[in-house]
């Protein structure tokens, strides 16, 4: 594909939605492709505009997450005429031995249904295959880049990104932390505000826990009920060293799903080592989603196991604020009477063990 005219006064314009892998990667995204001369322009947060156009165009049994991305796309092809790219990667494999949802795989194909959009970026991460450091190559050449600037800028990029994951283990939000990244503004934890007296582990993909629309802010709530929260993004990265092996007694099943692989990592921890340092663990799962179904279910009988509290919210594009606050309260009031002697967890065998 030929690259677009670059003059000194014009960079190459590329559009990243606001959905999906961008609460994930967008660090890494912006500081490539930054390296790599384009200028870049995200799309707004999500909102119920962007939730109606998103499932107009998504088909039936579609995630919310997926609607929401299409939603994000054309309200960023709208705000945005001029764009020369839309940067849609394509995530295969980050890691050997496990894939991403089949909608990351197909996400690029997919999204050629939808009116009106530009020319699509390439960037495949398919470790399975290749390097990282040959996708960014790839990259670089549709922008009308060499081998050494497109490796340097892989460079440069993976070693912010490094930054960036320092920043959310020693305590950062995701959103706090995606907000230094699109000022340019160094990574500074806030001053430490007022503790609440329990502490929740928020699961969930990151496009269900950061989305603030989707979710009814969800964290918020958490916070007004003066309960403090983590997420698997504050994490040491040894938690995630060990593949989770899946039903012991049978044969060895290893989750091959990869952020579901981290969900059941970050929970093997909390009902060993770490069962004193939280007080209960929400999972936020979006409707129509296999992969988080079949590892909830897992989820819920290993916490019966330990006595940990565990609440499953299911989110879709109908989801009405009363009713999960109302919910939310409820599990809260339970953990707050449970820490005063009055509830006692059932004892069992655990399904989730270290390989
Ligand atoms: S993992 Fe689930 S929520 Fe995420 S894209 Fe796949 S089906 Fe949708």
């Amino acid at each position: 594909m030929e690259a677009p005219q670059q003059t000194e006064k014009k960079r190459i314009k590329v559009g990243i939605p606001r959905a999906l892998h961008f609460y994930r990667y967008f660090p890494f995204w912006k500081k490539l492709l930054e390296e790599l001369d384009a200028e870049i322009v995200i799309s707004p947060l999500t909102n119920k505009k962007i939730v109606e156009v998103g499932v107009t165009h998504g088909f039936g049994e579609l995630c919310i997450p997926v609607k929401i991305y299409y939603g994000q796309l054309l309200r960023l092809v709208k705000d945005h005429p001029d764009l020369d790219f839309i940067f849609v990667p394509r995530y295969v494999s980050e890691v050997k031995d496990s894939y991403f949802c089949p909608k990351f795989l197909s996400l690029p194909d997919v999204i050629k249904i939808l009116p009106g959009i530009p020319k699509i970026l390439n960037f495949e991460v398919n470790v399975k295959e290749f390097p990282i450091s040959t996708a960014a190559v790839e990259l670089g050449k549709q922008l009308g880049k060499g081998q050494n600037k497109a490796l340097n800028a892989y460079k440069e990029a993976q070693k912010y990104f490094d930054e960036y994951h320092a920043f959310l283990r020693e305590g950062a939000s995701v959103n706090q932390a995606l907000r230094l990244v699109q000022i340019i503004r160094p990574f500074t934890l806030p001053k430490k505000k007022s503790e609440g007296d329990i502490r929740f582990l928020l699961l969930g993909h990151g496009y269900n826990i950061f989305d603030t629309f989707i979710n009814l802010d969800f964290q918020k709530k958490l916070k007004d009920q003066g309960v403090n929260h983590i997420t698997i993004e504050n994490l040491p990265e040894s938690i995630f060293k060990t593949p989770v092996i899946v039903n012991p007694r049978g044969a060895k099943l290893q989750n091959y799903w990869r952020h579901e692989e981290e969900i059941m990592q970050a929970i093997r921890y909390f009902l060993t080592k770490g069962r004193d340092e939280i007080d209960g663990v929400i999972f936020l799962i979006s409707f129509a989603c296999g992969p988080d179904s079949l590892i909830a279910e897992l989820i819920m009988r290993d916490m019966k196991v330990v006595g940990l509290p565990f609440l499953e919210i299911i989110m879709d594009e109908h989801s009405g604020e009363a009713g999960l606050l109302t919910r939310v309260e409820s599990f809260v009031e339970m953990i707050r009477r449970k820490k005063k002697g009055l509830t006692v967890g059932r004892r069992n065998k655990l399904t989730i063990k270290s390989a």
